[in-house]
């Protein structure tokens, strides 16, 4: 039987960069479906339609289909999750993992699998991953799975896995709008949230980091991925040149991608993402910069100190 699945669209981004808005647009064709961040799905149980996973029609579906394909009728949705996070490092700064990240792909899988467990372990979490969308596939009668999980390591294991079926979109956005939007995250309604890593909340300095490390990681993830499975998108591109936009993302996943004014959230079952995901219906294709005015010159010049060479490299001033 032919495989219903047919592509992966995976998005690598920093938070903050416009992946939700990414992902609803390339969901309003009908031969795509976007499932949100599928890295998440082992602690995430929230549905943009505003249900648990376990009550969502969209994923009650899924996990019949999972129960009939594995012949376990135990199985949960959870897993079928990629494996997050990476062991802490060893002795050596730069371990193995990091090498096939950087330099690996299809013909180097087998031999990485068998010499590091942590390899193995994130190969064994991204087939989990593709049987789900096949899954996935068969029960929405789309074709074209679009995770946007963000992240360089899962991105280079998908692409190592399965290398004919995918390919990435590389969204950047603007690193001042993206530091702010990441700074206010940490700072809303009048409370300070900790990072998860640090117990505070972080720096301008930090994220500015962030924003360079990122991208940089990104960049190394898929420079092994060949061209024309690869497309570097801006955030701005998709409110302020919508039509030369959405040419573009036609000619990139081979569908007729429109970007419209606004989409309608809750007609779409993705997991995690952006919290406006949860709180708003609709979901606007406006840029958004209400940073211009929040943020100090201080705070600004910092900023642009870290970022300047590689924001240039992408057309930011
Ligand atoms: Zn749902």
């Amino acid at each position: 039987m032919p495989s219903a699945f047919q592509r992966l669209l995976y998005i690598g981004s920093t938070g903050y960069s416009g992946s939700t808005l990414l992902e609803s647009i390339l969901g309003t064709n009908d031969q795509c479906v976007n499932i949100g961040e599928i890295c998440k799905l082992a602690s995430w149980t929230l549905c943009t339609c505003d249900q648990h996973t376990y009550e969502c029609p969209f994923w009650i579906d899924v996990l019949e289909r999972l129960k009939k394909r594995s012949g376990n009728p135990q199985t949960q949705l959870k897993e079928w999750h990629i494996q997050r996070g990476r062991a802490a490092k060893a002795v050596l700064p730069f371990n193995l993992h990091d090498l096939f990240i950087t330099a690996g792909g299809p013909g180097t899988l087998p031999l990485a699998r068998l010499l590091s467990k942590e390899i193995a372990d994130f190969n064994a979490g991204c087939k989990r991953a593709l049987e789900l969308f096949e899954v996935i596939a068969e029960g929405s009668k789309a074709s074209v799975i679009v995770d946007s999980s963000k992240d360089p390591v899962l991105l280079k294991h998908f692409y190592a896995e399965d290398p004919s079926r995918f390919k990435v979109i590389h969204l950047v956005r603007d690193p001042i709008a993206t530091c702010y939007s990441f700074f206010k995250n940490f700072a809303r309604d009048g409370v300070t949230y900790p990072s998860e890593k640090t117990g505070r909340a972080p720096t301008i300095e930090e994220t500015a980091r962030f924003w360079v490390n990122r991208n940089r990681k990104i960049e190394l993830s898929y420079y092994t991925v060949p061209k024309h499975q690869r497309l570097l998108l801006k955030y701005e591109d998709l409110c302020l040149k919508p039509e030369e936009t959405a040419r573009k993302l036609s000619d990139f996943v081979g569908l007729e991608i429109s970007i419209p004014e606004e989409i309608a959230l809750k007609q779409q079952h993705a997991i995690s993402g952006n919290p406006m995901r949860l709180s708003q219906n609709v979901i606007r294709v406006k840029l958004n910069e209400d940073w211009e005015s929040k943020l100090s010159p201080k705070d600004r010049a910092t900023i642009h100190q870290i970022t300047a060479t590689l924001a240039r490299k992408y057309g930011y001033p």
